[in-house]
């Protein structure tokens, strides 16, 4: 097997035994408009590329990333217990799988979300070992995707008082512009969301939902990479690529507990 390159990766403490990490656009081998670490399989981008650039963060994981296919929604998906290394016939999650919300309690069975403006969060509960990688967009926000994903930690052993959590870069509330009656709805659900664009339109602010989410789940121990893709280049944006009329990839979020290296 090819050594592959390092990627430059956002470290996250979610504690000990846990590795955590969002990705960036950087270090990987996918063209323009992907260019270049897109880990999406659904934006146009050569699989071959894809395939190599999940090789990469597989590698910066430490084992296999699992991802599914996200479709906006509140489903949550648990790896099974024994699917972890070394256990082929387990029965895998993969791209037929649709879920917004991944759960693992095995150890070097990491999983990941992809995105490119929604909102990527890292949970971990470091006592247990289980963690999880939650897609939340403006739908998962307002389906309450979070909850969810957090009452499956809690029913695959996970303490709700050792829960941490790590909000990664997504599009800020002064940059998503929704339509009026589009915020008027979403923040009767999630009141922190209601938002006004710098230009003065009705906005959303999702991170600032998920933080209050969060909060209403339990889960008090909780990092903000306060970042916004829609402005910032180092990460894949779909409303800035669009805005340009392009295609774009997508980054990844990824969270899983490590074998003790000692
Ligand atoms: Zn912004």
């Amino acid at each position: 097997m090819q050594h592959a390159p390092q990627i430059p990766v956002l470290e996250v403490d979610l504690g000990p035994g846990i590795r955590a990490f969002f990705t960036t656009r950087a270090g990987g081998v996918s063209r323009a408009p992907w260019a270049s670490l897109n880990v999406g399989t659904a934006v146009g981008d050569d699989p071959a590329h894809v395939s190599r650039n999940r090789e990469r963060v597989d590698q910066a994981a430490g084992a296999r990333v699992t991802f599914v296919s996200q479709v906006h929604g509140r489903s949550v998906a648990v790896l099974p217990a024994s699917d972890g290394p070394g256990v082929p016939s387990a029965p895998a999650l993969d791209a037929s799988t649709e879920a917004d919300a991944l759960v693992s309690r095995v150890v070097d069975a990491p999983v990941g979300v992809y995105v490119a403006d929604c909102v990527p969060v890292l949970l971990a509960d470091p006592s247990s070992g289980v963690v999880a990688a939650v897609h939340a967009g403006r739908p998962g926000v307002e389906l309450g995707v979070l909850g969810e994903a957090v009452r499956a930690m809690v029913a695959t052993g996970a303490d709700i008082a050792s829960i941490r959590a790590a909000v990664g870069p997504s599009v800020c509330g002064r940059c998503y512009e929704v339509p009026a009656d589009l915020r008027e709805r979403v923040a009767a659900a999630v009141p922190a969301t209601w938002a006004t664009t710098g230009w003065g339109t009705p906005g959303l602010d999702l991170p600032r939902g998920v933080l209050a989410q969060l909060a209403d789940a339990g889960v008090t121990q909780v990092v903000h990479v306060d970042r916004c893709t829609r402005t910032d280049d180092a990460f894949f944006s779909h409303r800035r690529a669009s805005a340009d009329g392009l295609a774009t990839g997508r980054f990844a979020g990824v969270v899983g507990a490590r074998r003790s290296q000692t």
